[in-house]
C-alpha cells in the first residue's frame, strides 16, 4: 500500500464540516479557523487548563449555593415565602407534577453538575502533572454530549419572566441562589469559550487516557 504523502498526525478535521485541513504551529492566543464553515479547529493557550478548571470548579461550587439557600422571596402583607431550587423541586415531587420537577431538576442542576464534575475528573489530575484516572476520556465525552442538554440560560429567562407577571402580586427579592446562578450561566459560557477541544484531546492522549 502507498504511503500517504502527509502524515495522519498533521491533519486536523473540522469538526462541524469534515473539511481536512493541515496542523499548523500557532503562536500564543492565536486561533485557527476552518477554511469552509468557521468553527473554531485550535487555540493557542498554554494555560487555559487550569483557567477552564478553575472555572468548573466554581461554578460547581456555586451549584451547591443555588440549590440550599433562597432562589426567591415573595412578600405580600403579612405573608412572606422564601423558596430553595430545593424546596421547589420536593413541593411538586408528587402526582401529576413529578415529570415537570424532575425535568427542572435534572436540567438546571444534575446536568450542569454532571458535566462539571466529568470535566474535573478528567483533568484535574493531569493539572497537577499525574496521569489520567480511568475512564478519562468517557468522562470528558459526556461532558461533551450533554452540552446540549443542560440548559441554565434557559432557566433564567423563565426566571425573569415570572419576575415580571409575579411583581404585580406582590413585592418579590432574590436570594443569594439567585445571583449565584446568574454567576454560574457566566462562568460556564466563559469555560466553554476558553476550552479549546481538540487540546484537551489531545492532552489526554499524550496522557495516555
Ligand atoms: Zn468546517
Amino acid at each position: 500500500m502507498a504511503s500517504l504523502p502527509v502524515d495522519l498526525e498533521d491533519l486536523i478535521v473540522c469538526s462541524k464540516c469534515d473539511l481536512l485541513h493541515r496542523k499548523a504551529t500557532l503562536s500564543v492566543a492565536a486561533r485557527a479557523k476552518c477554511a469552509r464553515c468557521g468553527t473554531v479547529l485550535l487555540v493557542s493557550r498554554p494555560r487555559a487548563i487550569g483557567q477552564v478548571l478553575a472555572l468548573a470548579l466554581t461554578a460547581a461550587v456555586l451549584m451547591t449555593v443555588v440549590v440550599f439557600t433562597p432562589f426567591l422571596q415573595l412578600q405580600s402583607g403579612q405573608f412572606v415565602s422564601r423558596a430553595s431550587v430545593f424546596d421547589t423541586v420536593m413541593t411538586f415531587s408528587e402526582g401529576i407534577m413529578l415529570p415537570l420537577s424532575f425535568a427542572v431538576a435534572v436540567s438546571i442542576v444534575v446536568l450542569p453538575l454532571t458535566r462539571l464534575l466529568a470535566l474535573i475528573y478528567a483533568f484535574l489530575p493531569l493539572f497537577f502533572g499525574r496521569s489520567a484516572l480511568p475512564y478519562a476520556k468517557v468522562s470528558f465525552a459526556l461532558a461533551e454530549r450533554l452540552r446540549p442538554w443542560a440548559m441554565a440560560e434557559i432557566f433564567m429567562v423563565g426566571v425573569a419572566v415570572a419576575l415580571v407577571k409575579l411583581s404585580s402580586l406582590a413585592t418579590l427579592s432574590v436570594g443569594p441562589a439567585f445571583w449565584s446562578f446568574a454567576a454560574i450561566v457566566l462562568v460556564v459560557a466563559l469555560k466553554d469559550t476558553l476550552m479549546c477541544r481538540y487540546s484537551l484531546w489531545s492532552l489526554l492522549d499524550r496522557a495516555g487516557a
